[in-house]
């Protein structure tokens, strides 16, 4: 199954897309999380898009665009994957569009300052999995359940780049779910809920989409 989850910062889409890619068996791509570790591992990617991320403005649609095409060809991609953060933007939807039909975008609705408050609490992972230091905590503190890897505070989610993503996001990424309601391949959650309600409507709608109740 080759799914989209769309939603504003903070409505929980990393959360949400770990979770069904768990339990589905297929991989988690989050462009963020790729442009994280290239930054973090100084590759010559790293190099290029550093100056975009800690900004909190896109990186160029051709740029992004390579790094996801890669990413899609690799075999494991063959069954399936749900795609975080990416499109963002008309650019983007039309180059993907081209490549992979997309069963399915999932979009979590949550309002902004609700998204702001969760993300001054957000605690993440290199692995790509995100706790919060109230609402979903690690079972040791500081420390990824899965990985054992140290939790950190993400550069970006401070106040001023918080707004900028969120600005970006209402501009460009939204209208793109309209092309997917046009296809009747929408799925809307609410994304104000604990973490396992969410999941659990997006599983319900899955399931009656895909005919299986
Ligand atoms: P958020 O959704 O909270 O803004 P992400 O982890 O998805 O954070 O992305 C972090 C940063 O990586 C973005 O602010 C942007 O600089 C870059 N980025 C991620 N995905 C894309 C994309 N599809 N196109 C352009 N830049 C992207
Ligand atoms: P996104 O990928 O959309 O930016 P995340 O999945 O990283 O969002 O979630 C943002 C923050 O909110 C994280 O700290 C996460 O643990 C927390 N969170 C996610 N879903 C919920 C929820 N349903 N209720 C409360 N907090 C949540
Ligand atoms: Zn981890």
């Amino acid at each position: 199954m080759k799914l989209i989850i769309f939603g504003p910062q903070g409505s929980g889409k990393g959360t949400q897309a770990e979770l069904i890619a768990r339990r589905r068996n297929i991989p988690y791509i989050s462009t963020g999380d790729i442009f994280r570790y290239n930054l973090k591992q100084q590759t010559g990617l790293g190099e290029k898009i550093a100056e975009y991320v800690n900004q909190g403005l896109l990186v160029p649609d051709e740029l992004t665009n390579e790094v996801v095409n890669d990413r899609l060809n690799q075999p494991d991609c063959v069954t399936g994957f749900i795609l975080d953060g990416y499109p963002r933007n008309q650019f983007q939807l039309d180059f993907l569009i081209r490549l992979h039909a997309i069963d399915w975008a999932v979009v979590i609705e949550l309002d902004d300052l609700e998204a702001i408050k969760r993300l001054g609490g957000r605690l993440a992972c290199k692995c790509g999995l995100s706790y919060h230091l109230q609402f979903n905590p690690p079972t040791q503190p500081n420390i990824c359940n899965k990985c054992g890897g140290e939790l950190f505070k993400r550069e970006d989610d401070q106040a001023a780049a918080i707004k900028q993503r969120l600005a970006i996001y209402h501009e460009q990424t939204e209208p793109l779910i309209n092309f997917f309601d046009q296809q009747h391949k929408l799925i809307l959650v609410n994304g104000n809920q604990s973490i396992e309600d969410v999941y659990q409507e997006i599983d319900k709608k899955l399931a009656a989409k895909e005919g299986r109740i």
